[in-house]
């Protein structure tokens, strides 16, 4: 007897009618024609059952901003960033952490249960350091939420960021964090990279920089951190994010650098969503994309995971807590349209950066966190096709959202009367 039984569900390593049992709140069976009984059983006949999504790369702080104090009109960086110095003055603790838990809420609907924000620590008040600890502990029953001390405006840049980063962690954030490629100057960069690389060696945390988010081919700070990361023995411990300028990076250096990383064993994020609409912007035709070197990282073994960056903030007006968009976007702006890599952009937004972010128990088998969703599609590649609706949210074994199947009644004469999108997969070979 389980608490919970999905039954014949289709797994995203193409095993189907599998049975998945539950007890616990964690993953108890993984197996064909389930002989005990659930106390309570779903149907997933055909449906997709996924282990729920991960989110690598967000900025909860800024989450759900958008308007406050004024909408960005021209929707550039630039206003995003003079927005956002406008908008700091007046952030509140209260306002910060109602914006967070709604932004959770909208996450979970859609299975989205393990989320890496970074938290602005430029403000030496650090409310945005005391709201998202408090929705840390908030969220806790329903998302593995980890926070990043970010010193958005620059940690040797501006007076007080080293101080304010500290005191951050000292405070209980999870993860040190940095921006090398804002700082003065490529040394002070690289400066930066090693004092953040010391800091996360001494206090044995994980480091997530934001690096080389630019489209100078000259800004290497990725290889500053693979080598630190190298030497100090940080490893998997470390990610670089957005790492966009590799993109317009002299193919004869990007294939000194894929190695380095390769060797080092950090991890890379990238933020499709953001880096296409930001990067580029100064090109006339041809315009770059700006999105990191994911096929030639991944060829060379790196954990390459995805990330959303923002929704609905001064920089991004857009998105919606969905990691199926996400998936898509990657796969259009990289471009990787083999099955293969559509396929692995879903593991892009589940496995990946379930490894990124040292998530324990993760993953659909015996013994992990009973932590799913039931997608309206039959497989990963459908899924991200169609950014498919998540029928069943499951956190420790207890459904925590659900959404009905999303059907079209058709009025049409000689035409069937309702159209299921999770019903036009190919057929290869079909008639
Ligand atoms: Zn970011």
């Amino acid at each position: 007897m389980f608490d919970l039984v999905l039954r014949r569900a289709n797994l995203p390593d193409g095993r189907f009618a599998i049975d998945i049992g539950i007890s616990g709140g964690r993953i108890a069976a993984v197996e064909k024609a389930l002989a005990a009984s659930g106390g309570r059983e779903i149907d997933a006949t055909g449906r997709l059952v996924s282990p729920a999504f991960v989110d690598p790369h967000f900025h909860m702080d800024a989450t759900l901003s958008l308007g406050l104090p004024r909408l960005n009109r021209s929707g550039t960086l630039l206003e995003g960033i003079a927005l956002w110095g406008e908008l700091k003055p007046l952030l509140t603790v209260e306002g910060l952490v109602e914006r967070a838990l709604r932004y959770c809420d909208l996450a979970v609907g859609r299975g989205l249960l393990s989320i890496r924000s970074h938290v602005d620590t430029s403000d030496p008040r650090l409310l945005t350091v005391e709201a998202l600890l408090h929705v840390r502990e908030r969220v806790r029953p329903y998302i593995d939420l980890q926070l990043v001390a970010f010193p958005q405006d620059g940690y040797l840049r501006v007076p007080g960021a080293v101080d304010s980063l500290k005191r951050a962690l000292d405070m209980g954030v999870d993860i040190v964090g940095g921006i090398p490629h804002f700082e003065r100057t490529m040394e002070e960069g690289a400066a930066s990279v090693r004092a953040l690389c010391a800091i996360a060696a001494e206090r044995g945390l994980p480091i997530d920089l934001h690096c080389d988010e630019s489209d100078d081919p000259l800004s290497r700070h990725v290889e500053t951190l693979a080598a630190e990361s190298t030497r100090l023995g940080l490893g998997a411990r470390a990610t670089g994010s957005h790492c966009t300028s590799m993109h317009s990076m002299d193919n004869y250096y990007a294939s000194k650098l894929i190695p380095l990383i390769a060797e080092s064993g950090i991890n890379v994020v990238a933020n499709p969503l953001i880096n296409i609409t930001l990067q580029g912007r100064h090109d006339t035709y041809p315009r770059r994309r700006g999105l990191t070197r994911i096929a030639e990282l991944r060829a060379a073994g790196v954990n390459v995971a995805l990330g959303q960056d923002c929704v609905m903030d001064p920089w991004y007006g857009l998105g919606g807590a969905d990691m199926l968009d996400v998936a898509n976007m990657a796969v259009h702006a990289a471009p990787m349209t083999s099955r293969e890599a559509i396929k692995w952009s879903f593991d892009g937004v589940t496995n990946t950066p379930a490894k990124t972010m040292g998530l324990e128990g993760y993953g659909l088998k015996v013994g992990a966190f009973a932590d799913m969703v039931v997608l309206q599609a039959a497989d990963p590649i459908e899924a991200v096709r169609m950014r498919a609706t998540r029928l069943v949210v499951v956190r420790r074994g207890k459904v925590i959202a659900s959404t009905p199947e999303r059907v079209a009644s058709l009025h049409l004469d000689g035409r069937p009367p309702r159209v299921d999108p999770a019903e036009y997969a190919p057929q290869e070979g079909g008639k």
